[in-house]
């Protein structure tokens, strides 16, 4: 295998020369034999941030592949890091693991070649980390398991299609959730994933509370810190329920219980549940996670990731799910007003990360409507 070397975030590490494993002049970092995906140096930078904040002493990087994440929480995130364990299946994986902590002198590592699961069931950390290929599902209770009372997780997801209702058995399958696809399906996507966690987590009487949890690009990545108590579990189930869609008149909303008739006009909704219907980011985290961004001057998606940041700290005052423009203008027949104006008709409403197309507010379907017709 060649390997080259590059550099992300203070990191430099070596991974399989992309260009050995081109077919007709196209590259998929899943054809290397150990995965490494510049594309995700969003979230991998998102989650340095996360973790200067969470500030863990052990953390495992229980799917490691290069290594990459671990070794940027090792020389970025100024945590008090003791103990790093950076596991993956794949025995050439886990010779690169080696080859790149050692080239980035990261003390602390201890690399175990092991499937996550079983690796799971026998260590307690602070932070436990999962970026799979697809869904995380396989290892949310193996994770949960993992984490200390207190302690936090950070899942991807970048299966979207189950997720957002395009593939509605692969759903039921991986989440156990019968979902739609709805005109907000973005915002359903990851409150889907947070549902399947929240029932997962209640199975080992631990409860979830989500702390910073984004779209973006094809991939969802949601952080959440884990407690113990059967009654705290029960609670964070409470906050599961439904999302609605009429397929008349297009007025969504969430409910306790599926719906059958629309509210508004008493036709036919879609539905989407259980999801999560509870808070998905927490505002004095976000706060933190804008104040240590300055701290991270030198990352590349420096601009991004303070615009994604600021979005969050925005839409997290309203409620769940988000108006798409779009839809509505077409269920009425009429044009799409630019955003900023129904956000000013509104007065009460903002954008959300999860669309271009959407906005967010606590002023009714109608009061939308009507903005829209005027502008
Ligand atoms: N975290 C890496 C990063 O940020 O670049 C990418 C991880 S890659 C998407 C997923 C990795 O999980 C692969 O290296 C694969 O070998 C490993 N893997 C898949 N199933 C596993 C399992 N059951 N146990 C341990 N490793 C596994």
């Amino acid at each position: 295998m060649r390997l080259v070397e590059i550099k992300e975030g203070k990191a430099r590490i070596f991974i399989p020369d992309p260009k050995e494993y081109e077919k007709n002049g196209k590259f998929d970092p899943s054809w290397a034999p150990v995965f490494y995906n510049p594309r995700m140096m969003f979230n991998r930078d998102i989650s340095v941030i996360a973790v200067s904040i969470i500030s863990p002493k052990s953390i495992i990087d229980a799917l490691a592949a290069s290594g990459i994440r671990g070794i940027r929480y090792y020389l970025e995130s100024n945590s008090p890091i003791e103990e790093i364990i950076f596991n993956d299946k794949s025995k050439v994986a886990v010779d690169l693991i080696s080859k790149n902590v050692e080239a980035n002198g990261v003390k602390v590592a201890k690399i175990t070649n092991r499937d996550a699961n079983s690796l799971l069931y026998e260590v307690i950390t602070d932070y436990v980390d999962i970026d799979p290929f697809g869904s995380p599902s396989p290892f949310i209770l193996s994770s949960v398991n993992a984490v200390k009372n207190g302690g936090y997780i950070a899942y991807t997801a970048t299966d979207l299609a189950p997720l957002e209702g395009s593939a509605k058995k692969s759903c039921k399958r991986k989440y156990d959730v019968n979902n739609s696809k709805l005109s907000f399906s973005k915002e359903v996507g990851l409150r889907v994933l947070l549902s399947k966690i929240v029932r997962e987590a209640a199975v080992l009487e631990k409860a979830v509370e989500p702390i910073f949890a984004f779209y973006n690009d094809y991939y969802y990545r949601v952080i959440i810190r884990v407690t113990r108590g059967a009654k705290r579990a029960d609670e964070s189930i409470e906050k599961l329920g439904y999302f609605y869609e009429c397929e008349k008149c297009g007025f969504s909303g969430s409910s306790k219980d599926p719906i059958e008739k629309c509210p508004r006009c008493g036709n036919k909704v879609k539905i989407s549940g259980p999801v999560w219907l509870g808070k998905i980011n927490d505002d004095s985290f976000v706060h933190k996670m804008i104040d240590y961004l300055q701290n991270f001057s030198y990352i590349k998606n420096f601009e991004a990731v303070s615009i994604l940041l600021h979005k969050i700290l925005q839409e997290n005052k309203y409620p769940s799910g988000y108006y798409n423009l779009e839809f509505i203008a077409s269920k009425y027949k009429i044009n799409v007003p630019a955003r900023e104006k129904i956000i000013e008709c509104l007065g009460d409403a903002s954008q959300t990360h999860f669309s271009s197309k959407g906005i967010k507010t606590s002023k009714s379907f109608d009061e939308i409507l009507e903005c829209m017709k005027t502008l």
